[in-house]
């Protein structure tokens, strides 16, 4: 058996693992990919397995220090990019982006950019990143994702390398979570339930226990929601909020050691600081978008048993919980349910605060939930 490397991490992809791994092999990387796939079939597992290939001694042993801070995402010379405006990539952020790639290297010969969402580029977001996209310095591989091609503008996708992931099956996808996590496969479906479908972040759920933790929160709330009053409902909503911020503060952390780090070895401060303050809002807007993902999926496996399906409900360890919704719930309901689910997802994305965002949701859910016919 070959020694565990980086790339056993990429789940269902080997066609994929092996062009990338080739390439790093014959030192024939290309300065530009850009990886499609649909949500959950390891893109940013991908990116980051080529990162840990390009940066450590070991071309990509999975287990070194270098390794560990690549997939924890504090490597000084592998940065991960996700857009940080409401509407997509700013322009002043892909400029500081550009400044940062004409800069030498911290630890090792390459720098690398991770850049997520590469269908979130607007025209002048994309212009201003075209020239270093197509001739980025010499030490720099930009790895772009993006959930379908077609989404992406011609512009940036003509300038890159294309990998194509294929979906995963879902049962392979929590067979893998169970062998890595030793999970139950109660647990494990639940987890990708609360991760969109996607493995990596459905591992991080399953270790984190203030995740965890936040999804009891909401799952109790929902469950009592038909008999709530309105405080009730605005004092929930703080709960919820307050249990999906708490694994923010692992983010903080890695902020100051950055910060530390940037002093020790110089640089700008104030860029820095900037940056570590949109990617909070980012990610706290994210940490939100995952309410509203486990209530949609609370909702469709309320629906699955009112229907008489519970083989697919995703959260079977409260599906005792569940039955009393299930028993009243008509589709009519829970479709009303849902598109109040859709509408919070919209709301955030208009930048709406993530507490009016979650009020307004739980409160239109219980108009459907206590009059479900
Ligand atoms: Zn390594």
């Amino acid at each position: 058996m070959a020694r565990p490397c980086v790339w056993d991490e990429l789940v269902g992809q080997r066609t994929v693992a092996e062009r990338l791994r080739a390439a790093v092999t014959a030192d024939a990387v290309t300065h530009a990919y850009l990886l499609v796939g649909p949500p959950g079939s390891g893109k940013k597992t991908a990116a980051r397995a080529l990162a840990c290939a390009l940066v450590c001694d070991d071309g990509g042993c999975g287990a070194c220090p270098t390794c560990y801070r690549v997939k924890k995402g504090f490597h000084p010379d592998v940065r991960i990019v996700s857009p940080e405006g409401a509407a997509g990539y700013l322009v002043e952020q892909v400029r500081d982006i550009i400044h940062d790639a004409h800069l030498a290297a911290v630890e090792a010969t390459r720098k690398i950019y991770i850049i997520e969402a590469a269908d979130a580029f607007n025209e002048s977001a994309a212009n201003a990143f075209l020239k270093t996209l197509e001739e980025p310095p010499d030490h720099v591989v930009m790895i772009l994702l993006a959930n379908g091609y077609d989404a992406v503008l011609p512009t940036i996708a003509s300038r890159c390398q294309i990998v194509r992931l294929r979906r995963i099956p879902p049962s392979l996808a929590v067979d893998v979570l169970r062998e890595r996590s030793g999970a139950s496969e109660e647990d494990a479906l639940a987890a990708l339930a609360a991760s969109g479908g996607v493995v990596a972040r459905a591992l991080d759920f399953v270790r984190s226990q203030s995740k965890r933790e936040a999804r009891r929160e909401l799952l109790g709330v929902l469950k009592d929601l038909p008999a709530m009053d309105a405080a009730d409902v605005l004092a929930s909503a703080r709960r919820v909020l307050e249990a999906v911020r708490a694994p923010l503060a692992e983010i903080k952390e890695r902020h100051g050691a950055e910060l530390a780090e940037r002093k020790e070895f110089g640089g700008p401060l104030a860029a820095l600081e900037q940056r570590q303050k949109r990617e909070m809002t980012a990610r706290e807007r994210e940490a939100v978008l995952e309410v509203i993902d486990m209530t949609a999926s609370w909702l469709r496996d309320c629906l699955a048993m009112a229907e008489g399906t519970p083989e697919v409900v995703a959260n079977r360890d409260v599906s005792d919980a569940m039955d009393e919704v299930a028993a009243v719930l008509t589709a009519g309901a829970a479709v009303r349910a849902l598109d109040a689910v859709a509408e919070a997802r919209r709301r955030i994305s208009y930048n709406v605060s993530p507490q009016l965002a979650v009020e307004a949701m739980l409160f239109d859910v219980r108009e459907v939930l206590s009059c479900p016919r």
